[in-house]
Formats: C-alpha cells, structure tokens, sequence
C-alpha cells in the first residue's frame, strides 16, 4: 500500500495536436510465473498545453470514447481530464478525461509505409488477443513511438501474497508482428518476491503470452 504517496486530484483543461496512440494497459507480475496484461483503453500523445503547466502529456482516454470519435494521429483536440493520484502507479500524466471534442483534421489522412504502423487503433480485444512482448525502452522511446502496437503498461509487482504488497514500475511492450525489422527486446526485466531475491523474465513469458500467432501476424 502507498497511502502516504497519494496526491489530490484536480481538474485540468487540455488541448493540442495527438502525436501518438497506443494502448494503455496494467500488468500484474508474480516472480516469472505469471505475467498478466490488462488492456484499459488509449494513452494519447499530446503536444500542446495543459491548465497545469504541461506542453507534452499523455491522456488516458477510454474505448468507449475513442469508438465514439475515431481520432488519428496528427488531429489537434481538446478536452478535461484529472491529474493522477499516484506517481508511481499511472503512467499517463492525465486520466478520466472528459468533454472530448475535435478541433482540426488534415483532410489527408498521413499515410506511412509501415513499421511503425501509424493507423487506427484495434480494440481491446485485438490487443488481448494478440499478447505482448518485451520492448526496448529506447526502441518504444525512438522508431516505435508513433506505432499503434508499442506501449507503456503501468506494472504491479507482487513483492508479498500475505500482506498484499506491490512495487510498481512503467515498462514497454510490443503488440505488434513478431517479424518487425524494428523489434528488439532489451534487456532481460528483473522481478522480486520478498526473501526471494530477483527472477528475470528474459523472454520465456513472451513466448506464451504471444504463443497465439505466427511471425507475421
Ligand atoms: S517493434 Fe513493435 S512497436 Fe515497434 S514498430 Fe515494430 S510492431 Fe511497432
């Protein structure tokens, strides 16, 4: 439990040009026994400004509301959302986001010969279908950024079973074709368990999350 971590949430406005779109997601890890991948909704890429401060900012934005408006890269919106109450547990700077409207769109939609895949986001169920795979944090940060397949999951590490405690952390993944010129896993992540020490989850887990689809799929 981090009750002391704990932040008040406010209210903000928000408005500017969506960079990227990729899917927001919450990972539960046990040692390298399990490792579980919730698909939430989106996390928009914004560059623009915040009524608190931000210039570049990610929104959490659900399905529902994606499905309702069916925004892309490079179109300018504005809406509300709420600052984050832990730190460390939400990677998006902004959820519940509300009041969603579209401002401008480029009557061409930017089309680019993939990897990356810059197109409209699958559902949940693609995403949960599909699995992931570890990503190299310079590879999401880099030539991945604007993909629809890459993500950064916000990570819940069972450290103990009894006392039902977590350590959290921000790690990335990849949705996307296991043949991908651009793919690369990284390091080896390491997960603790209390009086255990450190397992590392070098790729096993990968195998079987994604164990549903073939190198190009
Ligand atoms: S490695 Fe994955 S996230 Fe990166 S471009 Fe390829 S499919 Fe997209």
């Amino acid at each position: 439990m981090d009750y002391f971590n704990e932040k008040i949430s406010s209210k903000i406005t928000w408005e500017g040009k969506v960079l990227s779109i990729q899917p927001r997601a919450r990972v539960w890890r046990y040692l390298v026994h399990n490792r579980t991948h919730y698909l939430l909704g989106y996390n928009f890429f914004i560059e623009g400004f915040s009524s608190n401060g931000l210039e570049n900012f990610t929104v959490a934005i659900s399905e529902k509301q994606q499905l309702n408006s069916e925004f892309r890269v490079g179109d300018i919106i504005k809406g509300t959302a709420w600052t984050k109450k832990y730190e460390k547990r939400e990677f998006a700077d902004y959820y519940r986001a509300g009041a969603l409207k579209l401002l401008n769109r480029e009557k061409d939609e930017i089309i680019i010969f993939p990897p990356p895949w810059i197109i409209k986001p699958p559902s949940m169920n693609v995403y949960e279908d599909r699995g992931a795979r570890i990503l190299s944090k310079n590879q999401w940060k880099s030539k991945c950024f604007q993909c629809i397949w890459a993500n950064m999951s916000n990570v819940e590490i069972q450290w103990d079973f009894d006392k039902d405690i977590k350590k959290y952390r921000f790690e990335s993944f990849c949705y996307g074709p296991k043949s991908c010129k651009y793919y690369k896993m990284g390091r080896a992540r390491s997960v603790s368990h209390k009086n255990m020490g450190s397992v590392l989850d070098d790729g096993f887990l990968d195998d079987i999350c994604t164990e549903n689809r073939d190198e190009d799929e």
